[in-house]
């Protein structure tokens, strides 16, 4: 199935400030964009180069427009039978859907790329990423990013080790097939912490300090647990304490005031562990 524009009820959607107008088609897969991001007080890396990145493409630099630090300013509360104010569908949307039956579209879609705590993510979230990380080092929560913005081939790569590993049924229930990826939007984010190194990327990560300070505290950045331990059949995924997704904070506080907690739930969105 192909995310076509007439797939989601809401779509089109079209941006007062147009800024997902630009074609992510026309600009290539392979680009860096050098974030002047201020680190107060954090370690917040930014990078000029793509070297040792995680795919061998031409490192060809790509304007793409609009300001990676201004979001969702203009979103406003959508009710149920109005359209969302960011859309569902398109790959650099803040609100954008992708599950194991919406894949990113295009295939080899890639953000513009800023580097926060040594990891690329998608340039929108590294104003809130940021923040996060430096209000959890101020809490002395010893959070970390281990993953971010993961390419196609990366993913691939990912997929390919997991099936080896785990074998096909298992694999799948934590590692997207390349394509169906939440880190190749650049919004998802696995954390990682140090006071238990060894509940990296394990359930066990659900136990720590930087969990539950993550709990407490990421939504007001904008953050959401995107695979909770109760909503395996709607997400398609096994729970995953440790993989966030950046959305901002005025859909973090529509889902929160409504008590969903899943994407799919709020918007009415297919999901599940079957691939479309
Ligand atoms: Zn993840």
């Amino acid at each position: 199935m192909t995310r076509g524009s007439g797939r989601s009820p809401f779509a089109p959607d079209v941006l007062p400030d147009g800024r997902r107008r630009y074609s992510h088609r026309a600009v290539v897969a392979r680009r860096t964009l050098l974030v002047g991001v201020v680190a107060a007080g954090t370690s917040i890396g930014v990078v000029a180069t793509r070297a040792g990145g995680v795919d061998d493409s031409p490192g060809v630099v790509g304007v793409a427009g609009g300001d990676p630090a201004v979001h969702d300013a203009a979103a406003q509360p959508a009710p149920s039978a109005t359209p969302p104010a960011h859309s569902l569908t398109e790959a650099g949307s803040p609100w954008v859907i992708v599950n194991k039956q919406h894949p990113i579209a295009p295939h080899d879609y890639a953000p513009e790329i800023a580097v926060v705590g040594g990891k690329e993510v998608a340039s929108t979230i590294a104003a809130d990423l940021q923040g996060l990380l430096a209000a959890a080092k101020s809490a002395t929560v010893s959070l970390g990013v281990t993953s971010g913005f993961r390419s196609l081939a990366h993913q691939q790569d990912v997929h390919d080790n997991a099936v080896a590993r785990d074998g096909v049924e298992s694999a799948e229930s934590v590692s997207a097939r390349p394509g169906y990826s939440e880190h190749q939007t650049g919004l998802a984010v696995d954390f990682s912490g140090s006071s238990r190194p060894g509940c990296l990327l394990e359930n066990c990560f659900g136990q720590t300090p930087e969990y539950d300070w993550l709990v407490a505290n990421a939504g007001r950045f904008g953050f959401l647990r995107r695979y909770p331990d109760d909503k395996t059949d709607v997400t398609g995924y096994a729970p995953e304490p440790w993989h966030w997704r950046w959305v901002g904070t005025d859909l973090v506080a529509q889902m929160a005031a409504k008590g969903v907690t899943t994407m799919e739930e709020f918007f009415g969105v297919s999901g599940g562990s079957t691939y479309a």
